[in-house]
């Protein structure tokens, strides 16, 4: 038998890291809004991994709430039993949308999240009596998870061209709300939101509108466009047409929900309410994986008329431990006034990064609402055209910061279709104050600067 060893030194990792030649920094604390390393390196998350850890890390409320959870129950079979910690959870998201929305079904991420939000679809047209009803419509260059249902829902070529024979292919796709590329010089918001309304009427006459079950679109565009908020009138013109057909209107907020926009649910501020919605990074802030599809009233009842049940379920839904972590995490964000201290922190932070960063030549655009922020970085900021793909731009920036500015930020965009530039996307914590946006703004800054060149002369923190 060959003799084993075992080494404490730096091995290969055995982990499947997004790399398989990287192995990236070793976070062994995190706290507050930092991430420690093993190498004794602190990190400001400014981006709360991908838009997650909203009240910060290691919050003594969670912890004392998980550990009662622990005590009381730590797993039970969500199909045979329900828990208070599921019950009260379900019934703070019910009442979170004034009862428009009914029911909760809590799901352990936001991609689990979505394939039940599909399967509700297709189930209530099923015993609705339009079987015929198989088709979605969502919008390029999304995102709504990596699962195979939630990835054929998603536009977003690069995530999804290899898996392509695999998909279902029953999702077809149609522009997003994108104004910074695709709206015409000189196109009033009223023009541009009528174009893509008809765009959308086009797609239902294409597939024939009898054969669509819903439009599937994210209230504000994360983290693969960047922080793109619907321009106004949007979304209600796209629930107008999506109504006409009898399709459901259903918003995936799993980026933009639970506060980040600067309302508990983004489409408040639209007053468009969805039949299904989806939110997860929010929901729990990290404590535990966790995502909820949320059902309204038109689909609730046509259940109850029919099969009396969701034909969906997982070992795992449903989580106690989950559930009551995000509980408590939800009444932090109320007790702290967090919402509200996201849209006056996201004001802050838009007006500091378009005064530090808004002349530099290859800042295309700043864009935000509330606390998710991106930049969108050209080549030229006149025609907009993108860095070449293979130039990284958007990974070499997280790099910098990472390894020169002591600051986590989110790349994206250079590698989503090569159409949109590379974005960095900013999604700090709701508790954030003036003060360390200085520094996030100060320390993005540089990490730009020193792989891109500096802004011009007069700009300043
Ligand atoms: N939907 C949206 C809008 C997202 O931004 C994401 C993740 O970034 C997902 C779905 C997938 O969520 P998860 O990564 O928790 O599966």
């Amino acid at each position: 038998m060959p003799s084993r060893t075992i080494s404490t030194e730096a091995v290969p990792s055995s982990v499947l890291h997004a790399s398989l030649s990287i192995e990236p920094p070793k976070i062994v604390r995190a706290e507050g809004h930092y991430l420690h390393t093993s190498t004794g390196t602190a990190i400001y998350d400014a981006s709360n991994g991908a838009a997650v850890s909203c009240i910060g890390h290691n919050h003594p409320r969670v912890k004392r709430a998980m550990s009662q959870q622990l005590d009381a129950v730590e797993y039970c079979f969500a199909p045979h039993f329900t828990t208070p910690a599921y019950e009260k959870l379900a019934k703070f998201l019910v009442d979170s949308t004034n009862g428009h929305l009914q029911k909760v079904f809590v799901t352990g991420s936001g991609s689990e999240a979505v394939e039940a939000t599909i399967k509700m679809a297709r189930q209530y047209y099923v015993e609705k009596g339009e079987p015929e009803r198989k088709r979605f419509i969502a919008r390029d260059r999304s995102y709504h998870g990596n699962t195979f249902g939630a990835l054929d829902v998603s536009g977003h070529k690069a995530r999804r061209t290899i898996y392509e024979p695999l998909l279902s292919g029953s999702t077809s796709h149609v522009s997003p709300c994108y104004p910074y590329r695709d709206r015409r010089t000189g196109e009033s918001t009223a023009a541009y939101v009528e174009r893509l309304a008809q765009e959308l009427e086009d797609e239902f006459q294409r597939l024939g509108p009898q054969t669509v079950c819903g439009v599937v679109f994210e209230t504000m565009a994360g983290l693969t466009l960047g922080a793109v908020a619907s321009v106004p009138g949007y979304l209600a013109r796209m629930k107008e047409v999506c109504e006409r057909h009898g399709a459901l209107f259903i918003l995936d907020e799993v980026f933009a929900g639970m506060g980040r926009t600067g309302t508990l649910h983004a489409w408040e501020q639209e007053g468009v309410v969805p039949d299904l919605q989806t939110v997860a990074k929010g929901l729990g802030a990290g404590y535990m994986p966790i995502g909820a599809l949320m059902v309204g009233k038109k689909v609730v009842d046509v259940l109850d008329r029919g099969s009396k049940a969701f034909m969906h379920f997982q070992t795992y839904h449903g989580h106690p431990l989950a559930c009551a972590a995000a509980y408590e995490v939800q009444q932090i964000i109320r007790d702290e006034g967090l919402v509200e201290n996201c849209r006056r922190m996201g004001e802050y932070l838009g007006e500091r990064l378009r005064a530090r960063l808004g002349a530099h030549p290859n800042v295309g655009e700043i864009r935000g609402r509330g606390l998710a922020w991106a930049f969108e970085l050209v080549k030229d900021r006149k025609t907009k055209e993108p860095f070449p793909v293979n130039q990284k731009v958007a990974p070499t920036i997280h790099a910098a910061g990472l390894q020169k500015f002591e600051i986590a930020l989110l790349p994206g965009g250079g590698v989503v279709d090569g159409v949109n530039g590379d974005l960095i996307v900013l999604a700090p914590a709701y508790n954030i104050n003036r003060e360390e946006i200085d520094l996030v703004v100060q320390r993005t800054a540089k990490a730009i600067e020193y792989v891109l060149g500096p802004a011009t002369q007069n700009a300043k923190l």
